[in-house]
């Protein structure tokens, strides 16, 4: 697919256009990853950061925020509860929070590696060469790390790097892969000053990576952050990429169209902007995955990335009846096993 290609559907508001677009993402979908929809159990393990992402509610500014960090006795019933639930991989995700230490992550790995058959994924944000390889070591199966935006600039400007640290995720991303993990990676949709040619450009780059999985939402704007002040927005409205339900599942479906076999989510954000219908939707034109949370309510609402996230009341077995319900409404099924990258099992 050529970037004029990608540009034009994601500017097309022709609703043919778009049922043709809804329609190979669903057929490439179906042709290379089935129609079984594999469940991730999300655990959101720490909501200590000290990042000052100008996009996320958990950034190190937002004092207003209590912390926790989840202790691993908690962390390891919440697994167990995952695995009887019949989810095939827990995901541990938190901000980035040096609390959680090299040894720590791979003891905790180790031990749901060898308590239960689960996949284990990680999405603790940019960490050194070392953790990635001690925790891959330790027997951790995947990595998520969005990129965020392809555009270098915009990145610096939402995403400040840490003295020594990384100037973009892009670099860390082929270490990860280098490192043998399955390598899972996204963007925000309708960053203040995102514009086409930028989202046309993070799609080219899903492609170049050749991601094993892609998870995409809309940006929403949150209140304790900079790019949730009113006046975030610069460029032209003509140029700016709006950050609405239609625009995730254009990007949804083209990410399929580009990386065919990859595991895609439909994702909390997504469903934030439409509760009733809008997983369905994400399944419908070309997502695979989804990720019912499976932290404990106590903790849910304080780990706030973005205000009014969808699912912030239920129960994780709420999560898991309510994602059954949709999967089989929309008549698929229920995926069983780990759900692993489809290259990885003819390997
Ligand atoms: N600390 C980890 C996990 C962060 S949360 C990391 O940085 O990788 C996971 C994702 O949530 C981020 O990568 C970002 O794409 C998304 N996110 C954060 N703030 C958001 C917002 N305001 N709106 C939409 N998505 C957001």
């Amino acid at each position: 697919m050529t970037r004029e290609q990608i540009l034009n559907y994601l500017k097309s508001s022709d609703e043919s256009q778009l049922e043709t677009l809804w329609q190979a993402a669903d057929e490439v979908r179906r042709r290379e990853v089935g129609d079984a929809v594999h469940l991730r159990g999300l655990l959101e393990i720490s909501s200590h950061c000290i990042r000052e992402c100008h996009y996320c509610g958990l950034n190190i500014g937002n004092t207003a925020l209590m912390r926790y960090r989840m202790p691993v006795e908690e962390i390891m019933a919440c697994a167990h509860e995952g695995l009887s639930f019949g989810y095939g991989t827990v995901v541990l995700q938190a901000g980035e929070d040096p609390g959680l230490t090299r040894q720590w992550v791979a003891d905790l790995v180790r031990r749901i590696k060898g308590e239960t058959p689960l996949a284990v994924t990680l999405s603790l944000g940019e960490r050194s060469e070392e953790d990635l390889a001690a925790w891959r070591e330790a027997g951790a199966d995947r990595y998520l790390l969005r990129f965020e935006t392809s555009n270098p600039a915009l990145y610096q400007r939402i995403h400040p790097v840490l003295p020594g640290g990384v100037p973009d995720r892009i670099a860390l991303l082929r270490t990860i892969k280098a490192l043998g993990y399955e390598t899972g990676s996204g963007v925000m949709i309708g960053i203040p000053d995102q514009t086409w040619d930028d989202l046309a450009a993070d799609i080219e780059l899903f492609r170049e990576l050749d991601l094993d999985m892609i998870g995409v939402g809309p940006f929403i704007p949150h209140g304790a952050t900079l790019l949730g002040q009113k006046g975030a927005w610069t460029i032209a409205t003509e140029e700016q990429v709006p950050n609405t339900e239609l625009m995730t599942y254009k990007v949804m479906a083209l990410a399929r169209l580009v990386c065919p076999s990859a595991n895609i989510p439909a994702t909390t954000a997504l469903a934030t902007l439409n509760t009733p219908t809008g997983r369905e939707l994400c399944l419908s034109r070309g997502a695979n995955v989804v990720m019912p949370n499976l932290t404990p309510k106590k903790y849910r609402a304080l780990y706030e990335i973005y205000p009014s996230k969808a699912c912030i009341d239920e129960t994780a077995a709420d999560c898991r009846a309510c994602m059954h319900g949709r999967i089989r409404s929309i008549g698929r099924e229920v995926g069983r096993g780990r759900g692993d990258a489809p290259r990885r099992q003819l390997a």
